[in-house]
């Protein structure tokens, strides 16, 4: 019998955003590994082993995962939001380069609502033109790489999301993180701080770069700036579709 890997996104918490698709991958699984938090998620059944281990395990899971399918097992690595998005699949294909496995495992990576989209989703339409998307961890790039691409983004006007803003060993990046933006960009700027989307704890609040302070995020938050034509409509932000603002009727 030949095993499988899956990579899976579970969405950004709300039951009802995992896929049909990744539902009957998980009812089809042997093998759920993950972070703890997530696997957390998923309903215990008979039959089913239960594998999380801890965030910096990432690689060490990949493997896991990749053994239990040599061995026949139909493994299910989930990851929150989707798992393209500074997630498990790209670890997947690192362990898979090590020459340790056979390319041909049939592994499938199945997406899933990254928080981006839950967060812009709420806030109506911030990411509606063109954007970009930065992870502000410096954990597996130089700080400097995340200062230079910070500005080029806000120079090139591109709407930005943030990943991973700020987290208890990384206190004071995000204050760095706004000051740079405050150089670049008007006061007016409107940036969306997002916490636990779709979760019991969801919190979506927006402001003004001039208001914004690094307390407004933690590691649950997803930040959003708008670009220079993000506005407001009633209790909604977005951003229109063209950079050509359009003439005000007569
Ligand atoms: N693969 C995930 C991202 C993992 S990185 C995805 O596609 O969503 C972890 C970061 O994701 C967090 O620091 C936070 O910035 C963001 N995040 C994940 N879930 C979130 C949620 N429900 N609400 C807001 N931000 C979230």
């Amino acid at each position: 019998m030949s095993g499988s890997v899956v990579v899976a996104g579970l969405g950004p918490g709300d039951s009802l955003l995992v896929t049909p698709e990744v539902q009957r991958a998980l009812d089809n699984a042997t093998d759920i590994l993950g972070y703890i938090p997530y696997v957390a998620r998923i309903a215990a059944r008979p039959g089913l082993n239960l594998h999380p281990s801890d965030n910096r395990e990432e690689l060490h899971r990949a493997r896991h995962a990749l053994e239990l399918a040599r061995q026949g097992r139909h493994a299910v690595i989930v990851s929150s939001g989707d798992p393209g998005v500074f997630a498990m699949a790209s670890a997947l294909f690192e362990a898979l380069e090590s020459g340790d496995y056979d390319t041909n495992t049939d592994i499938r990576i199945l997406p899933g609502i990254t928080a981006m989209l839950a967060a812009a989703a709420r806030a109506g339409a911030p990411l509606g033109h063109d954007f970009c998307v930065i992870n502000l961890s410096d954990n597996l790039k130089p700080w400097s790489v995340v200062e230079q691409r910070l500005r080029m983004a806000a120079r090139g006007d591109f709407a930005m999301a943030f990943y991973n803003p700020r987290s208890k060993s990384r206190p004071h990046q995000f204050a760095h993180v706004l000051e740079i933006l405050r150089e670049e960009c008007e006061s007016q700027r409107l940036v969306i701080f997002a916490r636990a989307v779709s979760t019991p704890d969801e919190t979506v609040r927006t402001v003004t770069l001039a208001q914004a302070t690094p307390d407004m995020a933690d590691m649950r938050t997803v930040v959003i700036v708008g670009n220079s034509l993000t506005r407001q409509v009633g209790r909604w932000v977005y951003t229109p579709r063209s950079v050509v603002v359009p003439a005000s009727a007569p």
